[in-house]
């Protein structure tokens, strides 16, 4: 690994502090006792940093927040033109987001999901402006996982506790701070604003105990083969694995790689004697009933079951293939949905399943 340098606990505390007053700067947070990535202005908000001893990480392991960070490119609505009309006179009013912000304590699970996210709506052209501008706009911090959590499966999908190659710097804990890796120029850029750290020729490396090289990885569950994929569309373990389903979406909406919308207008209060409307996009999902229903009230995939598996596809075959993801599925292994689901349906007990069922 090579190591920029390192910092202690206190000058990290006072780099963000400053960083704070600078950007907009966004952190995970205690919010109403869940874990969710928000911006602050000052460090006395992030709830990991209180200890009793002074700032401490402890408490915040493990760490993901309940929403993905894909909430600060992809919000959950978002305003996407204003329009104002008088008479025959139209005025279009574009609210592109133009805001610096620095997220800190990205999850390395959550930075493999940003990737993905950019294949779809940057890579894969015409890039999604909206997204663009906000990814743009955007620095990634990350922070090393110290354990894996009860849910978490992102060794089994080729991630790793400390992974920074999604990341514009990452940190990773040890006993006396944290060592700090600079992967692009935007974090180079970042961290060149202020020296609060110091280089690493006065630590021994190989004796650092560094956390997250040391943590208990879970045992890897199997993931069906992407070639194989196509033979498990007609069997009917889907209607099993659907069974308890409720369709309520909230597996998509915590994920990091799930990014159906839906285009609403509304109308606004008047201006000036203008009328005003606004078109939103928010987050859709695949598991809703009704999604993809067409004119005259056709809906191509009507049952839980169908739908489940298209969830399942779009993962682990639709996506790969079509966004080239370059050996990755679309799922990081978070365990959100698994956390999240109301009647406990379990994405690593579905995968064991098809991978059961393509070895029969
Ligand atoms: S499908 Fe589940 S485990 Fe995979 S990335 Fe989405 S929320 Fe995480
Ligand atoms: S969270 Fe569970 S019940 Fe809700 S749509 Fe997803 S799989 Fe179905």
């Amino acid at each position: 690994m090579n190591y920029e340098g390192f910092c202690t606990r206190d000058a990290l505390v006072n780099w963000l502090d400053d960083l704070a007053g600078q950007v907009s700067l966004v952190i995970p947070v205690n919010d109403s006792g869940f874990l969710l990535y928000r911006q602050v202005v000052s460090v006395a908000d992030i709830a990991w940093l209180v200890g009793e001893s002074g700032p401490s990480t402890e408490q915040m392991y493990p760490h993901r927040p309940v929403l993905a960070v894909k909430e600060m490119f992809f919000p959950s609505t978002e305003p996407l033109v204003k329009i104002k009309k008088k008479a025959q006179q139209v005025l279009l009013e574009e609210t592109l987001p133009d805001k610096p912000q620095v997220v800190f304590g990205v999850t390395p699970c959550d930075a493999r999901g940003v990737r993905i996210m950019d294949n779809i709506f940057i890579e894969d052209l015409p890039a999604d402006a909206y997204y663009t501008r906000r990814r743009e706009n955007v620095t990634m911090v990350g922070l090393a996982c110290q354990e894996m959590g009860e849910s978490c499966f992102c060794t089994s999908l080729g991630g790793a506790l400390d992974d920074p190659s999604d990341m514009d710097i990452m940190l990773t804990e040890f006993e006396e701070g944290f060592l700090i890796q600079v992967v692009t120029e935007k974090g180079r850029s970042l961290l060149g604003k202020q020296k609060f750290y110091s280089d690493t020729s006065t630590l021994n490396l190989d004796q650092v105990t560094n956390r997250a090289t040391h943590a208990a990885i879970s045992p890897l569950i199997p993931i069906p083969d992407i070639e194989a994929m196509p033979r498990l569309f007609n069997h009917e373990i889907w209607d099993r694995l659907a069974e308890s389903c409720l369709s309520c979406r909230i597996c998509s909406y915590v994920c990091p790689t799930c990014r159906c919308f839906d285009l609403r207008d509304e109308m606004l209060p008047s201006e000036n004697g203008y009328e005003c409307y606004q078109r939103i996009r928010c987050w859709d999902s695949c598991s809703r009933d009704a999604y993809r229903r067409i004119a005259g009230g056709h809906t191509p995939r009507a049952t839980e079951a169908e739908r489940l598996r298209n969830r399942i596809f779009c993962k682990f075959n639709y996506s790969p293939r079509q966004y080239g993801l370059e050996g990755t599925v679309a799922c990081t292994g978070c365990g959100r949905c698994i956390d999240a689901c109301p009647v406990n349906i379990d994405i690593t007990e579905i995968l064991g399943c098809l991978a059961e069922v393509v070895n029969e």
